[in-house]
């Protein structure tokens, strides 16, 4: 990786030398470092101050055993984690993976992007992450429930309301915020908001489930009508996943006028020309933990095809992908560019390899980065924080007023820095910098520990 700063290319090879096996951190990292090429070399203080060595290096790192036993009374052995990388601006905040693929790379590399997604929201939010190599898919409810309390017996020594408060992610919904902060009150005695994304009977906010994929088509609309005075209206959208994300982007975009008109998960992907029945993708995927190759086999006129990544060659004008990381290559952009697609908006994070990210942008192509166009999920759970703390509870229409306010300051916080940078259009380069911006004046503020 090339740099035009000294000060930044010095900082990378040094992170590359530390962490060389790291590969998702140091992708995550370069793209936060190139973005900031104008801002380091306007702003001198940067380097007296050390900020990016700083901020590239987490404040704390903690990797925990975590033993269960299975239902054939099996003890098994899986690996945690939590990357506490910045608390300038508030608690660490960011949600638990649990997934097979989660590694400390992939963990530090969610860590690093939640620093500068959070300062973008616009509220008191510093940046973590955590998960576990579990694999929820087809363990049972007593499996879950016995490995969830087993991870938050070592994690509640490490976080707190005040402190770092964790959430969900790919693996961790209702079920197992619910089976963490049972474990986190029998433990510590303490009923406080000390996760987000509970459920509404024990402190969780009306509109978090929603709030990512609502979010995302939130800032997509805003970026559709401010950069090309268009919208959702009658635009044919192909979303990946069928997780929490997937299945909210694809409610709101139906709402917004757009017809999604594919979803996938990490087997395959289904087609429906008519328009994705939502009612019967929340049945299988959130009542009865199936594929999604199910909604072929309910739906006429639906067709399923297996690998995940064909469904980059459906023609459409608006893609968001929302499932994982580095799903959508230069070969998918590709195809997306010559189908006409005009934005692709990141639902997941990273989703997209730096190449295909190139391709959109030489290509003309809208283009939202995760770190700005999902940060309605850790948003939202910021105001779940902030009605605990009041011990009151805000309406769904309260919240997501609140959220579509938030999506829209945001896309503009973006666009803003990147012109104020000379780089007009490039939300990448604007959402790294305003994200930036915040975090680097605070940690200036407060000094470095002699
Ligand atoms: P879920 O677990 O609810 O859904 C994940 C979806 O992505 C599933 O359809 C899953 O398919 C698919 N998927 C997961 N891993 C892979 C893979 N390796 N290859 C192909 N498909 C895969 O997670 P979420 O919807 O919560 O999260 C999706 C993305 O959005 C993640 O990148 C997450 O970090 C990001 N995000 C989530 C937020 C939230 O509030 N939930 C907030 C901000 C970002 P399968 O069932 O086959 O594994």
């Amino acid at each position: 990786m090339k740099f035009k700063s000294a000060y930044l290319q010095k900082v990378y090879d040094g992170l590359e030398a530390r962490n060389g096996e790291q590969k998702e951190f140091l992708q995550a990292a370069a793209e936060v470092l190139e973005s900031l090429e104008p801002v380091v070399e306007q702003n001198p203080k940067l380097e007296e101050q050390g900020v990016i060595e700083r901020i590239v290096e987490p404040e704390r790192i903690i990797m925990f055993r975590v033993s269960w036993v299975d239902d054939a009374g099996k003890v098994q052995v899986n690996r945690g984690y939590r990357v506490q990388f910045n608390s300038a601006i508030g608690p660490y905040k960011g949600g638990l993976r649990l997934h097979p693929s989660v590694t400390l790379s992939v963990i530090k590399f969610l860590g690093f992007e939640q620093i500068f997604k959070n300062s973008l929201t616009g509220l008191p939010i510093g940046g973590g992450k955590g998960g576990s190599d579990f694999d929820p898919k087809g363990k049972s409810d007593g499996e879950v429930m016995r490995f969830c309390q087993s991870f938050m017996t070592e994690l509640s020594k490490h976080i707190g309301a005040d402190t770092d408060v964790p959430a969900g992610d790919i693996g961790v919904g209702g079920r197992e915020i619910g089976y963490l902060f049972g474990q986190y009150k029998r433990l510590r005695n303490e009923y406080t908001g000390v996760l987000t994304g509970k459920g509404l009977t024990y402190g969780g906010s009306l509109a978090r489930t929603e709030a990512t994929g609502y979010g995302l088509c939130y800032y997509t609309q805003e970026m559709l009508s401010c950069m090309k005075s268009d919208s959702f209206q009658g635009k044919t959208v192909v979303i990946s996943g069928s997780g929490n994300v997937a299945i909210y982007a694809t409610q709101k975009a139906t709402q917004l006028g757009g017809k999604v008109v594919a979803l996938s998960d990490s087997n395959g992907y289904v087609y429906d020309p008519n328009g994705i029945q939502l009612d019967v993708v929340k049945q299988i995927k959130e009542v009865e933990r199936g594929r999604i190759k199910e909604y072929a086999e309910r739906v006429e006129g639906a067709e399923y095809h297996e690998g995940c990544k064909g469904i980059w060659t459906i023609k459409c004008d608006i893609a968001l992908p929302c499932a994982t990381q580095n799903e959508l290559d230069l070969e998918s952009a590709e195809a997306l560019v010559a189908n006409g697609v005009i934005a692709v908006c990141e639902g997941a994070n990273m989703p997209s390899t730096p190449d295909a990210v190139a391709k959109f942008q030489e290509s003309g192509v809208l283009f939202g980065p995760a770190k700005a166009a999902n940060a309605g999920g850790v948003a939202t759970s910021a105001l779940e924080m902030s009605q605990n703390s009041q011990r009151l509870s805000w309406t769904f229409e309260e919240v997501d007023a609140k959220l579509e306010g938030i999506m829209k300051n945001i896309f503009h916080a973006c666009y803003d820095a990147a012109e104020k940078y000379g780089v007009k259009g490039n939300l990448v380069a604007g959402a790294n910098i305003a994200g930036f911006e915040k975090v680097a004046d605070a940690m200036i503020a407060q000094g470095i520990a002699y």
